[in-house]
Protein backbone atom coordinates (compact mmCIF):
# COMPACT_ATOMS: atom_id res chain seq x y z
CA UNK A 1 0.00 0.00 0.00
CA UNK A 2 1.07 3.09 -0.93
CA UNK A 3 0.92 6.30 1.45
CA UNK A 4 -0.80 9.52 0.65
CA UNK A 5 0.28 13.57 1.39
CA UNK A 6 -2.61 15.64 1.13
CA UNK A 7 -2.57 19.51 0.87
CA UNK A 8 -5.66 21.34 0.77
CA UNK A 9 -8.39 23.57 1.92
CA UNK A 10 -9.65 23.07 5.47
CA UNK A 11 -12.94 25.01 5.47
CA UNK A 12 -16.28 25.87 6.87
CA UNK A 13 -19.00 26.26 4.58
CA UNK A 14 -22.49 27.68 4.35
CA UNK A 15 -24.27 25.69 1.64
CA UNK A 16 -27.71 26.14 0.02
CA UNK A 17 -29.06 23.47 -2.25
CA UNK A 18 -32.28 22.68 -3.24
CA UNK A 19 -32.56 20.42 -0.68
CA UNK A 20 -31.87 22.83 2.16
CA UNK A 21 -29.36 24.75 4.07
CA UNK A 22 -27.07 24.33 6.24
CA UNK A 23 -24.85 27.21 7.98
CA UNK A 24 -21.18 26.68 9.72
CA UNK A 25 -20.40 23.28 8.70
CA UNK A 26 -17.03 21.29 7.84
CA UNK A 27 -15.37 21.97 4.84
CA UNK A 28 -12.63 22.35 2.33
CA UNK A 29 -10.89 20.17 0.11
CA UNK A 30 -8.25 18.82 2.00
CA UNK A 31 -11.16 17.55 4.62
CA UNK A 32 -13.01 15.95 2.29
CA UNK A 33 -10.21 14.42 0.12
CA UNK A 34 -9.05 12.68 3.05
CA UNK A 35 -12.51 11.08 4.74
CA UNK A 36 -12.81 9.58 1.33
CA UNK A 37 -9.09 8.59 0.98
CA UNK A 38 -8.68 6.91 4.17
CA UNK A 39 -11.17 4.00 3.41
CA UNK A 40 -8.81 2.71 0.77
CA UNK A 41 -4.61 4.20 2.53
CA UNK A 42 -3.37 5.76 4.49
CA UNK A 43 -4.05 9.91 4.27
CA UNK A 44 -0.93 12.50 5.83
CA UNK A 45 -2.81 16.04 5.75
CA UNK A 46 -0.69 19.29 5.24
CA UNK A 47 -2.94 22.36 5.70
CA UNK A 48 -4.38 25.12 7.47
CA UNK A 49 -7.28 25.97 10.25
CA UNK A 50 -8.31 28.96 12.60
CA UNK A 51 -8.87 28.03 16.28
CA UNK A 52 -12.96 28.22 14.97
CA UNK A 53 -12.64 24.94 13.55
CA UNK A 54 -14.70 22.40 15.53
CA UNK A 55 -12.35 19.99 17.40
CA UNK A 56 -14.10 16.75 17.16
CA UNK A 57 -13.72 16.66 13.14
CA UNK A 58 -10.14 16.26 13.79
CA UNK A 59 -10.27 13.87 16.33
CA UNK A 60 -12.74 12.10 13.96
CA UNK A 61 -10.30 12.36 10.93
CA UNK A 62 -8.13 10.69 13.74
CA UNK A 63 -10.46 7.76 14.43
CA UNK A 64 -10.11 7.19 10.62
CA UNK A 65 -6.14 6.88 10.84
CA UNK A 66 -5.50 10.38 8.93
CA UNK A 67 -2.43 11.35 10.09
CA UNK A 68 -2.78 15.01 11.00
CA UNK A 69 0.74 16.05 12.69
CA UNK A 70 0.77 18.72 9.57
CA UNK A 71 -2.58 19.88 10.08
CA UNK A 72 -1.40 23.74 11.43
CA UNK A 73 -4.16 25.38 13.84
CA UNK A 74 -3.45 29.15 14.42
CA UNK A 75 -5.14 30.42 17.50
CA UNK A 76 -7.27 33.61 17.74
CA UNK A 77 -7.45 33.22 13.80
CA UNK A 78 -10.07 32.37 11.66
CA UNK A 79 -10.51 29.47 9.49
CA UNK A 80 -10.94 29.59 5.57
CA UNK A 81 -14.71 30.22 4.64
CA UNK A 82 -16.85 29.50 1.87
CA UNK A 83 -20.38 29.92 1.09
CA UNK A 84 -22.22 28.67 -2.35
CA UNK A 85 -25.52 28.13 -3.51
CA UNK A 86 -27.08 25.84 -5.81
CA UNK A 87 -28.98 26.08 -8.78
CA UNK A 88 -32.05 23.65 -9.50
CA UNK A 89 -29.82 21.53 -11.55
CA UNK A 90 -27.96 20.95 -9.08
CA UNK A 91 -24.73 20.91 -11.18
CA UNK A 92 -23.84 24.71 -11.48
CA UNK A 93 -23.46 26.96 -8.13
CA UNK A 94 -22.60 30.58 -7.26
CA UNK A 95 -20.32 31.18 -5.07
CA UNK A 96 -21.33 33.50 -2.45
CA UNK A 97 -18.28 34.55 -0.52
CA UNK A 98 -14.35 33.48 -0.56
CA UNK A 99 -12.63 34.28 2.83
CA UNK A 100 -8.94 33.11 3.00
CA UNK A 101 -8.61 33.72 6.18
CA UNK A 102 -6.14 31.71 7.90
CA UNK A 103 -4.74 30.55 4.27
CA UNK A 104 -3.74 34.14 3.13
CA UNK A 105 -0.40 33.67 5.02
CA UNK A 106 0.24 30.03 5.78
CA UNK A 107 3.47 28.73 5.21
CA UNK A 108 3.32 24.52 4.94
CA UNK A 109 5.54 22.66 7.10
CA UNK A 110 6.00 19.37 6.85
CA UNK A 111 6.78 16.64 9.23
CA UNK A 112 10.13 14.64 8.03
CA UNK A 113 8.22 11.68 7.62
CA UNK A 114 5.71 13.05 4.86
CA UNK A 115 8.76 14.05 2.36
CA UNK A 116 8.96 10.63 0.96
CA UNK A 117 5.14 10.06 0.43
CA UNK A 118 4.63 8.16 -2.83
CA UNK A 119 1.17 9.64 -3.74
CA UNK A 120 0.79 13.38 -3.83
CA UNK A 121 -2.33 14.96 -4.10
CA UNK A 122 -2.35 18.90 -4.70
CA UNK A 123 -5.87 19.40 -3.61
CA UNK A 124 -8.04 22.93 -4.33
CA UNK A 125 -6.12 25.45 -2.34
CA UNK A 126 -3.65 28.23 -3.61
CA UNK A 127 -1.38 27.26 -6.08
CA UNK A 128 1.38 28.89 -5.09
CA UNK A 129 0.94 26.45 -1.68
CA UNK A 130 0.50 23.47 -4.09
CA UNK A 131 3.64 24.38 -5.77
CA UNK A 132 5.62 24.63 -2.28
CA UNK A 133 4.69 21.73 -1.04
CA UNK A 134 5.80 19.61 -4.48
CA UNK A 135 9.18 21.74 -3.90
CA UNK A 136 9.60 20.39 -0.19
CA UNK A 137 8.89 16.39 -1.46
CA UNK A 138 11.41 13.96 -2.75
CA UNK A 139 9.63 13.30 -6.22
CA UNK A 140 6.40 11.42 -5.49
CA UNK A 141 5.84 8.22 -7.47
CA UNK A 142 2.53 10.08 -8.45
CA UNK A 143 1.62 13.81 -8.38
CA UNK A 144 -2.81 14.40 -8.61
CA UNK A 145 -3.95 17.68 -8.45
CA UNK A 146 -7.23 19.52 -9.03
CA UNK A 147 -8.29 23.50 -8.85
CA UNK A 148 -11.20 25.54 -8.90
CA UNK A 149 -12.43 28.81 -11.16
CA UNK A 150 -11.61 31.15 -8.17
CA UNK A 151 -7.85 29.75 -8.65
CA UNK A 152 -7.76 30.00 -12.61
CA UNK A 153 -9.27 33.50 -12.39
CA UNK A 154 -7.16 34.66 -9.66
CA UNK A 155 -3.64 32.99 -10.72
CA UNK A 156 -3.93 31.44 -14.38
CA UNK A 157 0.39 30.97 -15.05
CA UNK A 158 0.78 29.64 -11.32
CA UNK A 159 -2.33 26.75 -11.93
CA UNK A 160 -0.41 26.10 -15.10
CA UNK A 161 2.80 25.27 -13.54
CA UNK A 162 0.79 23.23 -11.04
CA UNK A 163 -0.64 21.04 -14.00
CA UNK A 164 2.85 20.42 -16.02
CA UNK A 165 4.46 19.34 -12.76
CA UNK A 166 1.95 16.91 -12.43
CA UNK A 167 1.03 13.01 -13.17
CA UNK A 168 -2.75 13.02 -12.90
CA UNK A 169 -4.71 16.61 -13.31
CA UNK A 170 -8.76 16.37 -12.17
CA UNK A 171 -10.80 19.19 -13.03
CA UNK A 172 -14.42 19.77 -14.45
CA UNK A 173 -15.54 20.45 -17.64
CA UNK A 174 -16.66 24.36 -17.31
CA UNK A 175 -13.00 25.27 -15.45
CA UNK A 176 -11.57 23.15 -18.06
CA UNK A 177 -13.20 25.16 -21.03
CA UNK A 178 -11.92 28.89 -18.88
CA UNK A 179 -8.67 27.53 -18.37
CA UNK A 180 -8.16 27.00 -22.65
CA UNK A 181 -10.83 29.04 -23.87
CA UNK A 182 -11.87 26.08 -25.86
CA UNK A 183 -15.75 25.75 -26.00
CA UNK A 184 -15.56 21.87 -26.98
CA UNK A 185 -14.32 19.67 -23.38
CA UNK A 186 -12.90 17.19 -25.72
CA UNK A 187 -10.74 19.68 -27.63
CA UNK A 188 -9.67 21.59 -24.31
CA UNK A 189 -8.39 18.50 -23.07
CA UNK A 190 -6.33 17.16 -25.84
CA UNK A 191 -5.06 21.04 -25.83
CA UNK A 192 -3.68 20.22 -22.23
CA UNK A 193 -2.60 16.87 -22.61
CA UNK A 194 -0.45 18.57 -25.56
CA UNK A 195 1.07 21.76 -23.80
CA UNK A 196 2.08 19.27 -20.59
CA UNK A 197 3.91 16.55 -21.40
CA UNK A 198 4.25 15.07 -17.48
CA UNK A 199 0.66 13.83 -18.13
CA UNK A 200 -0.18 10.69 -17.94
CA UNK A 201 -4.32 11.34 -17.62
CA UNK A 202 -6.35 13.41 -17.75
CA UNK A 203 -9.69 12.99 -15.59
CA UNK A 204 -12.23 15.63 -16.70
CA UNK A 205 -15.67 15.91 -13.99
CA UNK A 206 -18.96 16.10 -15.67
CA UNK A 207 -20.99 16.38 -13.14
CA UNK A 208 -24.34 14.32 -13.05
CA UNK A 209 -22.96 13.06 -16.54
CA UNK A 210 -19.97 11.17 -14.81
CA UNK A 211 -16.17 11.04 -15.70
CA UNK A 212 -14.50 11.46 -19.11
CA UNK A 213 -10.91 10.45 -18.58
CA UNK A 214 -7.82 10.34 -21.32
CA UNK A 215 -4.20 9.84 -21.41
CA UNK A 216 -4.15 11.02 -24.87
CA UNK A 217 -3.86 7.74 -26.41
CA UNK A 218 -7.34 6.02 -24.95
CA UNK A 219 -10.32 7.04 -23.85
CA UNK A 220 -12.78 6.32 -21.01
CA UNK A 221 -16.40 7.51 -19.88
CA UNK A 222 -18.02 5.93 -17.12
CA UNK A 223 -21.56 7.33 -15.55
CA UNK A 224 -21.88 8.89 -12.76
CA UNK A 225 -23.68 6.54 -10.36
CA UNK A 226 -27.13 7.37 -10.84
CA UNK A 227 -29.18 8.46 -7.88
CA UNK A 228 -32.86 9.95 -7.62
CA UNK A 229 -31.60 12.02 -5.10
CA UNK A 230 -28.81 14.47 -4.24
CA UNK A 231 -28.70 16.63 -0.95
CA UNK A 232 -25.68 18.37 -1.07
CA UNK A 233 -22.94 18.25 -4.28
CA UNK A 234 -20.72 20.25 -2.15
CA UNK A 235 -17.18 18.10 -1.83
CA UNK A 236 -18.61 15.35 -4.92
CA UNK A 237 -14.83 16.62 -6.60
CA UNK A 238 -13.03 16.00 -3.64
CA UNK A 239 -14.49 12.40 -2.55
CA UNK A 240 -13.88 11.26 -6.15
CA UNK A 241 -10.46 11.83 -5.69
CA UNK A 242 -10.05 10.42 -2.31
CA UNK A 243 -11.51 7.52 -3.75
CA UNK A 244 -9.61 7.59 -7.05
CA UNK A 245 -6.21 7.89 -5.20
CA UNK A 246 -7.06 6.06 -2.64
CA UNK A 247 -7.88 2.89 -4.82
CA UNK A 248 -3.99 3.45 -6.80
CA UNK A 249 -2.83 3.78 -3.36
CA UNK A 250 -4.37 0.66 -2.27
CA UNK A 251 -3.24 -1.67 -5.53
CA UNK A 252 -0.34 0.48 -6.20
CA UNK A 253 -0.76 -0.05 -9.85
CA UNK A 254 -0.97 3.61 -11.84
CA UNK A 255 -1.75 2.10 -15.13
CA UNK A 256 -4.55 4.13 -17.21
CA UNK A 257 -6.21 0.65 -16.99
CA UNK A 258 -5.95 0.59 -13.21
CA UNK A 259 -6.76 4.31 -13.47
CA UNK A 260 -10.04 3.37 -15.32
CA UNK A 261 -11.14 0.76 -11.94
CA UNK A 262 -9.99 4.12 -9.58
CA UNK A 263 -11.99 5.88 -10.89
CA UNK A 264 -15.54 3.91 -10.77
CA UNK A 265 -14.53 3.73 -6.51
CA UNK A 266 -13.72 7.34 -7.01
CA UNK A 267 -17.51 7.91 -8.11
CA UNK A 268 -18.83 5.55 -5.77
CA UNK A 269 -17.05 7.59 -3.30
CA UNK A 270 -18.44 10.97 -4.66
CA UNK A 271 -22.24 9.44 -4.84
CA UNK A 272 -21.94 8.90 -0.78
CA UNK A 273 -20.89 12.17 -0.01
CA UNK A 274 -23.49 14.01 -2.40
CA UNK A 275 -25.88 11.73 -0.21
CA UNK A 276 -26.07 14.20 3.26
CA UNK A 277 -25.21 17.76 3.60
CA UNK A 278 -21.41 18.65 4.62
CA UNK A 279 -19.36 15.55 5.06
CA UNK A 280 -22.11 13.44 6.67
CA UNK A 281 -22.32 11.30 4.56
CA UNK A 282 -19.01 10.37 3.98
CA UNK A 283 -19.22 9.28 7.62
CA UNK A 284 -21.15 6.43 6.37
CA UNK A 285 -18.80 5.33 3.55
CA UNK A 286 -16.70 2.29 4.18
CA UNK A 287 -15.44 0.38 1.24
CA UNK A 288 -16.41 -2.93 3.01
CA UNK A 289 -20.09 -2.19 1.93
CA UNK A 290 -20.10 -1.36 -1.41
CA UNK A 291 -19.98 -4.40 -3.60
CA UNK A 292 -23.87 -3.48 -4.98
CA UNK A 293 -22.42 -0.52 -5.92
CA UNK A 294 -19.71 -2.07 -8.12
CA UNK A 295 -21.83 -4.79 -9.11
CA UNK A 296 -24.47 -2.40 -10.40
CA UNK A 297 -21.36 0.10 -12.31
CA UNK A 298 -20.60 -3.20 -14.27
CA UNK A 299 -24.21 -3.92 -15.11
CA UNK A 300 -24.21 -0.40 -16.39
CA UNK A 301 -21.77 0.15 -18.49
CA UNK A 302 -21.77 -3.79 -19.99
CA UNK A 303 -23.61 -4.05 -23.45
P1 LIG B 1 -15.95 21.05 -4.49
O1 LIG B 1 -17.44 21.02 -4.33
O2 LIG B 1 -15.35 19.71 -4.81
O3 LIG B 1 -15.49 22.15 -5.39
O4 LIG B 1 -15.32 21.39 -3.05
C1 LIG B 1 -15.97 22.26 -2.19
C2 LIG B 1 -15.04 22.57 -1.03
O5 LIG B 1 -13.97 23.37 -1.51
C3 LIG B 1 -15.79 23.37 0.00
O6 LIG B 1 -15.90 22.61 1.17
C4 LIG B 1 -14.98 24.65 0.19
O7 LIG B 1 -14.67 24.91 1.54
C5 LIG B 1 -13.71 24.44 -0.61
N1 LIG B 1 -13.38 25.60 -1.43
C6 LIG B 1 -14.22 26.48 -2.04
N2 LIG B 1 -13.54 27.45 -2.69
C7 LIG B 1 -12.22 27.18 -2.50
C8 LIG B 1 -11.02 27.79 -2.91
N3 LIG B 1 -11.01 28.89 -3.68
N4 LIG B 1 -9.85 27.23 -2.52
C9 LIG B 1 -9.84 26.14 -1.76
N5 LIG B 1 -10.93 25.49 -1.34
C10 LIG B 1 -12.12 26.00 -1.70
Amino acid sequence: MKKILVVGSVGIDDIETPSGKVEGVPGGSAVYFSLAASMFSAVNIVGVAGSDFPRDIIDFMQTRGIDTKGLEIVDGQKTFRWSGRYHDDMDNRDTLLTELNVLETFKPKLPEEYKNSEILFLANIKPDLQLEVLDMLNRPELVISDTMNFWIYNDPSKVAQVIRKSDVFIINDSELLLMTGENNFLAAADRILEECSLLKALIVKLGKFGIYATDGKEEFFLPAFPLRQVADPTGAGDSFAGGFAGYLAKSGDFTFQNMKTACVYGSITASYSVNDFSIEGLKDFDVEDIHEEFEQFKKLTSF
